[in-house]
């Protein structure tokens, strides 16, 4: 999947992805003081500490009225999560409801004894301990035995050797005809994609200057770093290492091109970022790396064309993929191959270990509360490092899905959230008929679009795969959680490799994330909206909820991604998924003019601290969630729904209460808005809100009507 444009779809992220990659959070208690919380038109109540004593008018600052009480009641939580979680959220995650019910025995079903089985054996680190690195080294003995590139190329294409250290691969649906085929794309240690590499070449970065990495790498090497402090290295090697497998990616990450290039495309020029090879061809750029071997043994050599994302990455890599460089080769090979498997082998994952306070900082009173504290941590590490072992799309994701969604919501839910996307489908075509600033062209564009819209509400079109086939072993059998690991692995390929070829199936986005991410998304290649089980909780939708609670939650974020269809990105991609911009006439210009305005309505709020919001890098977003709030109102109209329950479950779909770090993490990488603003500026451009709470002139969530924003 091409992962620099996956960033522009994934659209509805909430804070808690965000917690990957988040750097010490424990700093903010010093920092806290120095901070001025003072926003303008209102104040940043998500963060902690910022709520006023009295409960505000809905005229004044609608969130912080609506959610006065649960915001109030959290502030406590996020003192007492930090500095490991500092965010309170609303409800139970997926996780948690999926450890509850491993937990009761009383549920048993083929997924559950499977999802039991392992989760029980990743929680077992006597075991683990016990065990060490023994179930990786005849991995990588096999790579220290190769004594030519030649050797090495035969390993990588052994049906012994299950793991591709120089490339990724996925499949993908593609326009060209709707066929899924296979994607690759390279498979970085040090960051999450090539264009990154690109990006820090224009801020001085040098491999072997480690005050030049950007926070993000940062974090990246310090994850490797506590693999290779795991394997046994000490620390004067590991940082020579680093600084040796930095250079090495270096070298073929500083050919790509990165996002910004990508923003500065025309319309219509997306597509030609991405290359559709043939297998020969494919092989032919990849230069010695038996890429062709490598597939023809996992049976993916039949795909009619493959798909890479940035095609440079592939020379590069190839005009260093050589003899001379056997050594760095075989290192990095073996690193992979213990980064994939570190979650199946270590115990503990690496939290403690960022987070770990001595005593004497911790503000415990006594040695023996520290201690608990510290045994507590563990144990919550344990359970998450299981459950992220469980949850992999490569592992039993689709089987924590398919559990979550029977249980959780069942299908007569599955159903509601059907109609009330194809409702949203509607509401959409009877705005785009009465716009008046379209052409009658790109209406008939949108209209297909519209028509054509595929929807994965809780599972991908093609529905899941079962594991009736799966065996595991329990450690008293003899399995251990890494060979159990690759049994999942093997398998969950030799099904996704049946979807192959095959046609009408938008799988390749379902493929790239796990369904057990807490996400919502547009996938402008399919045409389709993709709902993932993860997203649900109590928040946001259960079965029992009214129309107005499920319009106001459920429903804002459906209506945002559908719009999503229609915008930057989605206005070059046609019903088909293939890239064709068509907009006509002057309907483009016009299009991001309106975006403009709406921009320059976000620049002029300050956060906090005099920082003030960008409004062109939350553009996108903030017109999905405009565009998404005003349909589901609309909607709500036509159905007669209580407006006020609607409006008032979409202040309460973005609770959240955060310390400063966190709220300073989500200016510096989020690109959705704050979640008051999501909340108070969107209720702000609709007119309803204005009768609805008899809201007038000298109310802060006043606007003149004719600095109401409307895009379509
Ligand atoms: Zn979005």
């Amino acid at each position: 999947m091409k992962r620099s444009l996956m960033n522009v779809v994934l659209s509805f992220s909430l804070v808690a992805g965000l917690l990957v990659g988040c750097s010490n959070a424990s700093q903010s208690v010093s920092s806290e003081a120095e901070i001025d919380l003072t926003g303008s038109p209102w104040n940043d109540t998500c963060i902690q500490g910022n709520l006023p004593e009295e409960k505000p008018s809905e005229k004044d600052d609608f969130y912080a009225s609506v959610d006065y009480d649960w915001l109030e009641e959290k502030q406590d939580e996020v003192y007492e999560l930090a500095p490991v979680y500092a965010m309170a959220s609303t409800t139970k995650s997926i996780s948690e409801v999926i450890v509850e019910m491993i937990n009761d025995e009383s549920n048993t079903s083929k997924n559950m004894d499977l999802v039991r089985l392992m989760y029980n054996q990743a929680l077992d680190t006597d075991t683990l301990d016990k065990q060490g690195n023994s179930t990786i080294q005849p991995y990588l003995d096999l790579i220290d035995k190769a004594d030519s590139l030649d050797a090495l190329n035969e390993v990588f294409a052994s049906k012994d050797f299950p793991f591709t250290p120089f490339h990724s691969e996925g499949i993908t649906t593609t326009h060209m005809d709707g066929v899924n085929i296979v994607s690759i794309s390279d498979n970085l240690l040090m960051i999450d994609s090539l264009n990154s590499y690109g990006e820090y070449r224009t801020e001085g970065f040098d491999p072997e200057d480690a005050d030049t990495y950007p926070t993000t790498l940062k974090n990246y090497v310090q994850n490797v770093q506590n693999a290779l402090l795991a394997m046994g290295m000490s620390d004067d090697d590991i940082s020579d290492e680093i600084v040796k497998l930095l250079k090495w990616e270096y070298q073929y990450g500083k050919e790509c091109s990165y996002s910004t290039e990508y923003s500065d495309l025309e319309y219509g020029e997306i597509g030609s970022i991405s290359s559709y090879l043939t297998l020969d061809e494919l092989q032919e750029k990849m230069g010695s790396y038996p890429i062709k071997k490598i597939l023809e043994k996992e049976g993916r050599d039949q795909s009619v064309s493959y798909q890479t994302a940035d095609e440079k990455w592939l020379s590069a890599f190839a005009s260093i993929y050589t003899e001379d460089n056997l050594d760095i080769i075989k290192e990095v090979a073996k690193l992979k191959v213990i980064m994939e498997a570190i979650p199946y082998i270590i115990p503990e994952n690496s939290l403690s270990k960022q987070f770990a306070v001595s005593f004497e900082d911790s503000g415990y009173d006594t040695e023996e509360e520290y201690e608990q504290s510290q045994a507590d941590l563990k144990a919550e590490e344990a359970k998450s490092r299981a459950y992220t072992a469980i949850s992999q799309v490569n592992t039993l994701g689709y089987a924590i899905s398919d559990i979550y969604v029977s249980d959780y919501v069942g299908d007569e839910a599955k159903e509601r959230l059907t109609t009330l996307s194809k409702d949203l489908v509607e509401v959409y075509h009877k705005e785009i008929e009465e716009n008046e600033w379209l052409e009658e062209e790109t209406k008939e564009a949108i209209y297909k679009k519209l028509d054509k819209m595929r929807f994965n509400i809780l599972e991908p079109e093609c529905g899941y795969f079962d594991y009736e086939g799966v065996s595991l072993k329990t450690t008293e059998e003899g399995g251990t959680l890494f060979d159990n690991y690759l049994i999942l692995k093997q398998y969950v390929m030799d099904q996704e490799n049946k979807w192959i070829g095959q046609t009408a199936m938008s799988v390749s986005a379902w493929i790239t994330y796990s369904p057990t991410v807490q996400n919502a998304f547009y996938d402008p290649e399919s045409n389709s909206v993709n709902i993932v089980p993860g997203i649900l909780n109590e928040n946001i939708f259960t079965a029992d909820m009214s129309d107005e609670e499920m319009y106001g939650r459920i429903g804002a974020i459906i209506g945002h991604e559908l719009s999503h269809a229609f915008d930057y990105l989605g206005s070059q991609y046609d019903e088909y998924g293939a890239c064709n911009d068509w907009f006509a006439g002057n309907d483009k210009e016009e299009f991001l003019e309106k975006q403009q305005k709406l921009a320059d309505y976000y620049n002029s709020i300050t956060l906090f601290n005099n920082i003030k919001a960008d409004g062109d890098k939350t553009l996108t977003e903030n017109g999905a969630d405009l565009t998404g709030f005003k349909a589901i109102v609309a909607l709500a109209k036509n159905k007669d729904l209580d407006l006020d329950e609607v409006y008032k479950a979409y202040a309460q779909l973005w609770e959240v209460v955060m310390d400063t770090s966190y709220a300073q993490l989500i200016v510096d990488i989020d690109s959705h808005s704050q979640n008051y603003l999501r909340a108070n500026v969107n209720v702000q451009m609709t007119d309803e809100f204005y009768e609805l709470y008899d809201v007038d002139q000298g109310d802060t969530m006043y606007l003149a009507s004719e600095d109401r924003i409307t895009i379509w």
